[in-house]
């Protein structure tokens, strides 16, 4: 049994599924489960961590921490790490936790492994495995020695539990010292985007170079608000202006990990597969049968997406209507 820390990842007064991720993985395996909550007002979010599996919640409420920044979170996970003797240090690979999960190995003099896509238990020690050399590999990671393993886990990779809503977490009022930080955030500017994160979706509609203009996007924005999905973009597409960085998957953009990656005109590089191979089902849309995406993906469509995708969307529509 190890003892395990999840530091809880919330936004705009709402956890995310990947923190649930954890928490289950870890109460699943029957290790002693604690998570660390982090913020301000934040309390109340304490209850659903104890449905998900946290036995014990740290709780440190600090004005430092209204607003994410990686010094202070680094901070703040390391003391309680620390203080609680944790085997185990565990975060959600978004680009939160992979921003300040880095310095918290190196405050525990930890060897990190990042971007994990399974996690496995042997008594205190984990073993995990992650994708190397832009995903063509897969290389299996053992943590060697005494002392704190500390891992970040790419979203979607090992599903969210159901709650348990019998099940309560004791909350923890922590005081960790979060004075003398030199970095602070004045205010936060919000994008105008209402759609899921391509991290965090469950189903990902991406388009390429072949939407051929930003005003395109609107088909496949079409078919993702019919799927509940997220809009994604290769990189040329959002080189070409088509669409925001934010939204780019790949290498040099965001990791994915979805249940259903929906690729339309995109070629299929690879750095382009590097940031969506791991997804559950992919389906291609191109025209080029030979064009390098076919081979990864579980199911194919040979065809102008300008064709296929509305067509696709009102199928869809009608399956989810009825
Ligand atoms: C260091 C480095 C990092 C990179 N990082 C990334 C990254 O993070 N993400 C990323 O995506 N790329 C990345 N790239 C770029 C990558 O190499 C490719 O250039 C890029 O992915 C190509 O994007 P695409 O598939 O949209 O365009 P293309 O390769 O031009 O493919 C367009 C595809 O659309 C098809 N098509 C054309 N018209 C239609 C139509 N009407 N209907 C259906 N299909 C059609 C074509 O057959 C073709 O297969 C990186 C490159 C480098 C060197």
């Amino acid at each position: 049994m190890a003892k395990v820390f999840v530091v809880a990842e919330h936004r705009d007064g709402r956890l995310k599924k990947s923190t649930f991720e954890l928490l289950g993985a870890s109460s699943a395996a029957g290790n002693e489960t604690h998570a660390i909550l982090l913020g301000e007002g934040v309390a109340d979010l304490a209850k659903e961590l104890g449905q998900y599996g946290a036995q014990k919640v740290h709780l440190v409420q600090n004005a430092a921490l209204k607003f994410y920044t990686a010094e202070a979170y680094a901070k703040a996970v390391t003391e309680l790490a620390k203080a609680g003797a944790a085997d185990v240090v565990l975060a959600s690979h978004t680009p939160t936790g992979r921003d300040f999960m880095p310095r918290v190995a190196a405050r525990l003099n930890a060897g990190l492994a990042s971007d994990c896509i399974s996690l496995a238990f042997d008594g205190a020690k984990i073993k995990v495995r992650r994708p190397v050399y832009a995903g063509k590999a897969t290389a299996e990671v053992e943590f060697v020695g005494a002392g704190p393993q500390v891992a970040t886990i790419r979203a979607n990779a090992l599903g969210v539990p159901k709650p348990d809503a019998s099940k309560s977490a004791e909350v923890i009022n922590e005081n960790v010292d979060l004075s003398g930080l030199v970095t602070k955030v004045i205010e936060v500017v919000k994008g105008n985007s209402a759609r899921p994160d391509v991290t965090e979706a469950s189903i990902v509609v991406s388009g390429g170079r072949a939407m051929k203009s930003a005003e395109n996007f609107k088909i496949l924005e079409e078919m993702a608000d019919v799927l509940g999905a997220a809009v994604g973009a290769s990189r040329a597409a959002v080189d070409a202006g088509y669409r925001p960085h934010r939204d780019q998957v790949g290498q040099t953009g965001k990791v994915v990990s979805p249940s259903l990656y929906i690729a339309c005109g995109i070629s299929g590089a690879i750095q382009h597969l590097a940031g969506m191979r791991t997804s559950k089902v992919i389906v291609a849309i191109n025209t080029d049968p030979e064009a390098p995406i076919f081979q990864l993906a579980d199911y194919g469509v040979v065809g102008d997406l300008f064709q296929v995708v509305p067509v696709l969307a009102q199928e869809l529509k009608k399956v989810r209507e009825h």
